[in-house]
Order: C-alpha cells, then sequence, then structure tokens
C-alpha cells in the first residue's frame, strides 16, 4: 500500500514540476492585465490583483437582448425598444459590462493573439450560465464564425475558442462549421445602418447539415448592435431551427 502510494506521489511530483516548466515556456496570461499568472493562481485563470477587474452584469437586463438596463420600470433597452423588439433570435445573456478594462482585454483576445484567454473565459461562461443553457434545452452550440481568409491571417476565430471552451465545460457539442462566412464583410464601423444589415445578410450561410438541431445557442465576443448574431439566428431559423439563444462575453451598456 505505502508503496503505491509513494508511487502517486512521485507521479504527482513529477506532474507539477512538469507543470512549473510548462509555466515558464509558455505563462498564462491574465486577461485583465496581460501580466503572467503566477503558477499557483493558473487555476483561478487570472492574477490576484485583477481578480475584480471585469464588471458581471447584475441587476435588472433586458428581457430580450440580456443589456443591463438603465432603468427597471422598462423590459427592454433602449436598441432592442427601437427595433420593435424584432429579433431572429429568441433571447440571449452577456457575461461582463463592456468597460475600458474588458475592451482591452478583447481586443487582445482578438488582434494580439492571446487565444488563451478563452479558458478562463469559457469557464466563467459556465459557471454563470452553464445550467441556464442546459435547462432550456440547448443541443449544440453556434460560434459566430469568421470568414476563412480572416480566420487564416489570425490563425484562429476568437467566438470559436470560446465556445469550445465553454462547451468543455458543460459537455455539449460545438458545431463550428454549422454556420460559414461566406462574405468577408467590411469591418462593421465602415458601414453604417440599412447598409450594414443588408451586408450582413449575405455574409452567412448553412455549412453543414448532417446534424438535425432544434434548439441551440450561438456564442460570440461582443454582443453591440445584434445584427451579426441576428444574422447567423436568421440562417438557421431558415434551416429549421426553431429556437435560437446567444450568449457573449461582454455587452454594451443601456443608455
Ligand atoms: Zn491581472
Ligand atoms: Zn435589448
Amino acid at each position: 500500500m505505502t508503496e503505491v502510494l509513494k508511487k502517486i506521489q512521485k507521479r504527482a511530483a513529477k506532474a507539477d514540476a512538469g507543470n512549473k516548466i510548462m509555466d515558464v515556456i509558455f505563462p498564462l496570461r491574465c486577461p485583465v492585465c496581460d501580466r503572467p499568472v503566477p503558477y499557483p493562481e493558473r487555476r483561478q485563470g487570472v492574477c490576484p490583483e485583477c481578480r475584480e477587474g471585469f464588471l458581471l452584469i447584475k441587476g435588472a437586463r433586458c428581457c430580450l437582448c440580456g443589456r443591463k438596463l438603465a432603468g427597471s420600470e422598462e423590459e427592454l433597452c433602449r436598441d432592442c425598444r427601437i427595433n420593435g423588439g424584432r429579433h431572429c433570435y429568441t433571447k440571449g445573456i452577456a457575461l461582463y459590462e463592456y468597460n475600458d478594462m474588458m475592451r482591452e482585454a478583447v481586443y487582445r483576445f482578438k488582434y494580439e493573439g492571446r487565444r488563451e484567454y478563452a479558458g478562463f473565459f469559457g469557464k466563467m461562461m459556465a459557471k454563470q450560465f452553464g445550467n441556464a443553457v442546459k435547462r432550456a434545452g440547448v443541443e449544440g452550440i453556434i460560434p459566430v464564425p469568421l470568414h476563412a481568409k480572416r480566420e487564416a491571417e489570425r490563425g484562429y476565430n476568437q467566438a470559436g475558442l470560446l465556445a469550445a471552451a465553454f462547451g468543455a465545460e458543460i459537455q455539449m457539442p460545438v458545431y463550428e462549421k454549422y454556420v460559414i462566412r461566406v462574405r468577408n464583410t467590411p469591418p462593421m464601423k465602415a458601414l453604417a445602418g440599412t447598409n450594414r444589415q443588408n451586408n450582413l445578410k449575405k455574409a452567412f450561410k448553412i455549412g453543414q447539415n448532417d446534424v438535425k438541431l432544434n434548439i441551440t445557442i450561438i456564442v460570440d465576443d461582443i454582443y453591440t448592435t445584434g445584427s451579426t448574431i441576428d444574422a447567423v439566428a436568421g440562417v438557421l431559423l431558415e434551416a429549421g431551427i426553431s429556437r435560437v439563444y446567444f450568449m457573449t462575453l461582454a455587452i454594451g451598456k443601456d443608455f
């Protein structure tokens, strides 16, 4: 018995040393401040100084997009009221407020190769929303796709990484190619209003139809006006999926 115990202890010590070496070669970076996270804190994913750096959305939310509401008298945020509550998606939720810290983190996550942030974000999404997503009967997770060319340039799709991390936590399948992006649309800011919506409509199409899904959830990094998520949800509805939820890492404030 003691022999077995000794063996286990030895193996654990070896693994620990291995982890420490990995930590030096590939330091896990804190998604808030981007400094390496010290080894004992790795499980947390965020360095001890930054634990309060991101603000979880709490209190009254918009019934459709989940945005934190400015006042509690309303059911919908200003954005959803303006478009008469018409969305292709059924309902959605976001984890964090899109504050300056979040903006910087998302920038590094998307454009500066910090793909390791996905682990922490996926865990947090699972902790906050995992049970609700399961209770809603969701059968599969669909990340907002990037155009193949853009994904090749960047080396990854940040929404795909989030979806994969979340799916692994709650053990739900992720369908990365269920919807594909067939048009490399210009960055959102370059286009306004109707133009943007028209452009987006044709940007997505079904890429995989050998799996029959009824209820799905779209995953993306940021929800701003919801036009991208609506465009993806529209394609899914047309393909016969009956309910499409969404979940994003962050969402802008109601104003
Ligand atoms: Zn930090
Ligand atoms: Zn809303």
